[in-house]
């Protein structure tokens, strides 16, 4: 009995090491962010999206479903997949291209995997979600795939925008902002995401953040934030205290859209007839699951997504690095591929929509994109 007592207490004192040290962890890694200062928090609390506790979507959303209806198996599955991932449904090495973007000219693009892309327009260099470490504050999990040539924050050019969609892992990389900040002229960031790009050593003046449907202009180009249906949040205790959405870029030479994350809604064919159409829109496309339908698109709702914001190109993002859900790696791009193909047979040639599959890394312009298929080829590629 004696020596039951003293296991037991042991073991307690065990985990109270260990809870202490998550709490510690949580509480002092610079990877979970700052809080809004009186500022932040007087713009937030403003907010007719705020509830006084939560940022809401514009309609009725659930992150996550714990059941699935007719699918006990899927639980496990989805931990197994994580775990152990099934044969195939990774790439071994993605076939990549070196990485040119300090000779990237107006009018061109580059796809650095999941939701980063730089372009240039109007003499203006612009980023989105810059990630280049792990999607994740658990050192070693939600590691980049292996790829023939890695893009690196040493090989970009002078920023002179970067755009955030939302303080997510895989959106927002502590590491790669710290890295960037010398050389980006100015970030935009949605309601409340300031706060932790400033924990994180950036100047105040460098930081402007966000409400849905509000705007600025730089370099005479139009930066409007617009909402998507997805959620936020880097610890255990701050869901929804920051704001996500979407952005349009609305240069004199060029209108691009990017997405950021979120499912369906009726949001995109508001923003499709708000902004008139756009050139290019880099559209999210993977991670989905029916357990999270409500806040990640399926790949036809993604081209739904291009088709009702109006977009003359696609290009296919949130794909291609990280794997954060059960589908197999190249799945998104195959499905939205055949989507789009199916919704192209039922319009005129002027209404097609076209799809840009870049390599990773790979510059390219809007008269002629790739569109081949890199992601089926076995051989490594330069
Ligand atoms: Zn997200």
């Amino acid at each position: 009995m004696k020596k039951l007592f003293k296991f037991l207490k042991i073991l307690l004192g065990l985990l109270l090491s260990l809870a202490l040290l998550v709490v510690l962890y949580v509480n002092l890694h610079p990877t979970f962010g700052g809080s809004p200062n009186a500022d932040s928090m007087a713009k937030i609390k403003q907010s007719p999206y705020f509830d006084g506790e939560h940022f809401q979507n514009l309609v009725k959303t659930e992150a996550s479903t714990i059941r699935v209806e007719g699918d006990k198996a899927d639980k496990w599955r989805l931990l197994q997949n994580f775990i152990s991932p099934p044969k195939g449904k990774n790439p071994e090495l993605v076939h990549t291209q070196k990485l040119k973007a300090k000779a990237i000219k107006n009018g061109e693009f580059i796809w650095l995997g999941h939701s980063t892309v730089l372009f240039k327009t109007d003499e203006t260099t612009i980023i989105t979600d810059p990630v280049f470490n792990n999607a994740s504050p658990v050192p070693f999990t939600i590691e980049p795939f292996a790829m023939s040539n890695t893009p690196t924050i040493e090989d970009l050019p002078f920023i002179d925008i970067v755009l955030i969609s939302h303080d997510h892992y895989d959106h927002l990389d502590y590491k790669a902002i710290q890295q960037l900040n010398a050389k980006v002229g100015h970030f935009y960031v949605p309601l409340g995401v300031k706060a932790h790009l400033l924990h994180w050593g950036v100047a105040a003046t460098k930081v402007s953040e966000y409400d849905w449907y509000e705007e600025t202009t730089a370099n005479n180009i139009r930066l409007v934030f617009l909402p998507s249906r997805h959620f936020s949040g880097r610890g255990i205790w701050n869901h929804r205290q920051t704001l996500w959405g979407s952005w349009a870029v609305i240069a004199p030479q060029l209108k691009v859209y990017f997405s950021g994350d979120g499912g369906y809604s009726p949001e995109f064919a508001h923003i499709g007839q708000r902004v008139g159409g756009f050139d290019m829109a880099f559209i999210e496309d993977g991670a989905y699951n029916k357990r999270w339908k409500d806040v990640h698109m399926f790949p036809e709702q993604s081209a739904q997504a291009g088709i009702d914001v109006r977009a003359k190109v696609i290009l296919p993002i949130h794909w291609g690095k990280f794997d954060l859900s059960t589908h197999q790696w190249t799945e998104p791009v195959r499905r939205i591929k055949a989507a789009l193909n199916q919704h192209n047979k039922t319009v005129s040639d002027g209404e097609k929509i076209r799809l840009a599959t870049p390599r990773i890394g790979e510059t390219f312009g809007l008269t002629q994109f790739p569109q081949g298929e890199w992601w089926t080829e076995k051989t490594s590629q330069p």
